[in-house]
């Protein structure tokens, strides 16, 4: 059984009139505990609509979305599904809700209603996690976007969800951020077996992502791993960019130099000091 499992599901917002907006079609997805997906698209694509029906804030019009087995429309069910899945948003600052950073970790655990002590321990753990720990007493008001941002994922973290999805939650922040941001949810992937899912139109992020998932009007259009890259039509026909790194790859494999599809600078670099010492890449 799938952890988070889309069957079939259709999704429209009323847009006055008796209209309406068709924000997700037919679409049919499956997350297995521990993977890390990237979820992208360009605007308007049902990327955040997704997000808002994995944990039940919106119910499906038709089909069916299961969280390790329960349906978010079974109203019973939606406290446990609260509990499985964390989701961090697009905008730190909306976030944030009291003036010290620990207080802030806590607040989840305390709707939660658990024990003081085991609070505290979440709490210094989900901290420590995003390499927060020194600034437990401070005002996040006076954090940078990046660590915003991780205090966040932390108040997250500290519910123990099994599931992150982070909706274009670095789209806000600047390169740095960004990297702190995708490291600090890498690590806790690996070595938590939290399963991520990350909603980005950043195509260096998906790139570091092991399985990626494209959205177009409201479909699936693709749904696979790093190879995806090697057939760029389907990222370019879905309005969407490629990694630097590829664009010039592609360049230099016009040209007649051919140096495979590196998707990061470290992968690029290895390439071609490979190609200069005449091995193959
Ligand atoms: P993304 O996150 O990929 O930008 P969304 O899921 O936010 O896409 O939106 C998908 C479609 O649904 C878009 O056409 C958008 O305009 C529409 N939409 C999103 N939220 C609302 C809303 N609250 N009311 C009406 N239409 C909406
Ligand atoms: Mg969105």
């Amino acid at each position: 059984m799938p952890f988070l499992h889309f069957e079939n599901v259709d999704y429209s917002y009323p847009s006055g009139e008796g209209d309406y907006i068709r924000a997700l079609i037919g679409v049919d997805l499956e997350v297995e505990r521990g993977e890390f997906v990237a979820l992208v698209g360009c605007n308007g694509s049902g990327k955040s609509t997704f997000a808002r029906l994995s944990d039940g804030l919106l119910l499906p019009d038709g089909g069916k979305v299961t969280v390790d087995g329960m349906s978010t429309a079974d109203k019973g069910s939606l406290y446990d599904i609260r509990r499985k899945i964390g989701v961090v948003f697009q905008n730190p600052d909306n976030q944030n809700v009291t003036t010290i950073v620990e207080d802030d970790v806590a607040f989840g655990p305390e709707n939660l209603g658990l024990p003081p002590a085991e609070i505290r321990e979440r709490v210094d753990w989900a901290l420590n996690a995003v390499g927060m720990s020194e600034y437990a007493g401070s005002n996040p008001a006076r954090l940078s976007g990046g660590q915003k941002q991780r205090v966040a994922i932390a108040g997250v973290l500290a519910l123990k969800p099994e599931l992150m999805i982070l909706d274009e939650a670095t789209g806000m922040l600047d390169p740095e951020g960004r990297r702190e941001v995708l490291d600090v949810v890498t690590r806790l992937n690996r070595e938590t077996g939290m399963a991520v899912i990350m909603i980005t139109h950043f195509m260096e992020e998906a790139a570091a992502a092991d399985r990626i998932v494209i959205l177009r009007h409201g479909k699936t259009v693709a749904d696979g791993g790093r190879e995806l890259f090697m057939t760029p039509e389907v990222f370019t026909d879905a309005g969407l960019d490629l990694p630097v790194t590829v664009r010039i790859a592609g360049k230099l494999a016009a040209a007649g130099v051919d140096i495979g599809t590196p998707l990061s600078a470290d992968e690029f670099a290895a390439a071609v000091a490979a190609l200069k010492r005449g091995g193959k890449p």
